[in-house]
């Protein structure tokens, strides 16, 4: 997978920027900054790169070998990587913090690089509201994804891991990530797989391999949202109701309805996951003129194109701002901590 492709490495630049996120929109962005001649570092908490592609998406459809050569490629290049490596402002806990053994905060960062590219992705799952969703076997699809990953590429054991041989597993969502937990859940002998989604197939971007595994058994239910997780010692059904779409909206209805299932996992989207939280309301441009850029999921989630195409986006700014601005220092690092203060406290 090739983040990057450099044809001609230009000369040293006397300037060092910081990626925070080691994902698509980080490795594209390190690897255009390192072409033009940046001294680049990659901050990424989790043991290599590749992001999402690398520890949520199924081996079965992206294999690690092709994300470590696109990484390999970066690391030839002169891109330096510091693995394991949270980069903390305020940022609360999340998905994937257990495999930091180093932390950088961002005031440090500013102090010894030029400009810093966020480009941390979306790693908190939204979660499933409704009565009953502490039972066990239920599941956020993002987290099972994430230890099924972990498990196959040997950074943990299976335990970790719900056996769903012979279980009928029930996905709420139809996503990238509703449609690769069917994927890994048929990998992993489940009898019986079902979706759910509150709209109708049309309206999933996933719509083809939807219903490429409807032709392969999966049932999907469309217009159905779910208000109850019922059971006693574990989950044993859902209750769904009717939905509709009105100018655009999903409406409940009062129609109801059960389904039996022995594991649920929801996957009904995720939250950008920035070190400098709440950034995106009105600050970005803020924080753009003391040199720290956004870039990818973290901006809006999406897909790996767009990411690619926003880390490259991001790399040509800094590159431009860096250019302009940098060698007068307009901020000096104080002063820069502090606007990044205010903007916390005023404006989020
Ligand atoms: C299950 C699933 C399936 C998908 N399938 C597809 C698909 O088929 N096609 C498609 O185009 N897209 C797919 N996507 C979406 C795609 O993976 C993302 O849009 C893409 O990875 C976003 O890239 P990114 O670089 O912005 O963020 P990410 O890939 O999320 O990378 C962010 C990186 O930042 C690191 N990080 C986060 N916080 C910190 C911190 N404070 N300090 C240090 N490091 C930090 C993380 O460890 C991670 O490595 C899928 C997503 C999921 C979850």
């Amino acid at each position: 997978m090739r983040f990057y492709v450099c044809r001609d490495r230009e000369s040293g630049k006397p300037f060092r920027v910081a990626v925070v996120g080691a994902g698509p929109a980080g490795l594209a962005a390190a690897g255009h900054l390192a072409c033009k001649g940046y001294e680049v570092h990659v901050y990424d908490k989790m043991p290599e790169g590749g992001g999402m592609v690398a520890f949520a998406i199924p081996e079965a459809r992206i294999p690690i070998s092709s994300v470590r050569a696109g990484v390999r490629a970066l690391e030839e290049l002169g891109v330096n990587f510091h693995f394991r490596t949270k980069v903390i402002y305020d940022s609360p806990k999340e998905l994937g913090d257990e495999w930091a053994e180093h932390f950088v905060s961002i005031e440090r960062l500013l102090g010894e690089f030029d400009a810093i590219l966020i480009a941390t992705g979306a790693w908190r799952p939204r979660k499933l509201k409704v009565p009953g969703v502490e039972l066990p076997g239920v599941y956020d699809a993002l987290r099972l994804l994430h230890d099924i990953k972990l498990a196959r590429l040997g950074y943990r054991s299976w335990h970790k891991v719900p056996d769903l041989k012979g279980k009928h597993v029930l996905v709420i969502g139809a996503g990238y990530t509703a449609v690769d937990v069917v994927l890994e859940a048929k990998l992993l002998g489940a009898e019986k797989v079902t979706m759910a989604y509150r709209r109708s197939i049309e309206h999933s971007y996933a719509k083809n391999e939807i219903r490429k595994y409807i032709q392969e058994g999966v049932e999907f239910i469309e217009y159905a949202t779910p208000v109850r997780i019922l059971g006693d010692e574990r989950v044993e059904a859902v209750e769904f109701a009717k939905t509709k779409i009105v100018e655009g909206s999903v409406l409940t209805t009062d129609e109801r309805f059960i389904i039996d299932a022995d594991v649920i996992a929801y996957a009904i989207g995720q939250l950008p996951t920035s070190p400098i939280r709440e950034v995106m309301c009105a600050s970005e441009k803020i924080l753009q003129d003391v040199g720290i850029f956004f870039a990818g999921d973290v901006v809006a989630p999406r897909n790996i194109g767009t990411a690619i195409r926003g880390g490259k986006a991001a790399a040509h700014k800094i590159e431009e701002w860096l250019l302009r601005k940098a060698p007068r220092r307009v901020f000096p690092i104080a002063a820069t901590t502090r606007l990044i203060g205010d903007v916390m406290r005023g404006r989020c």
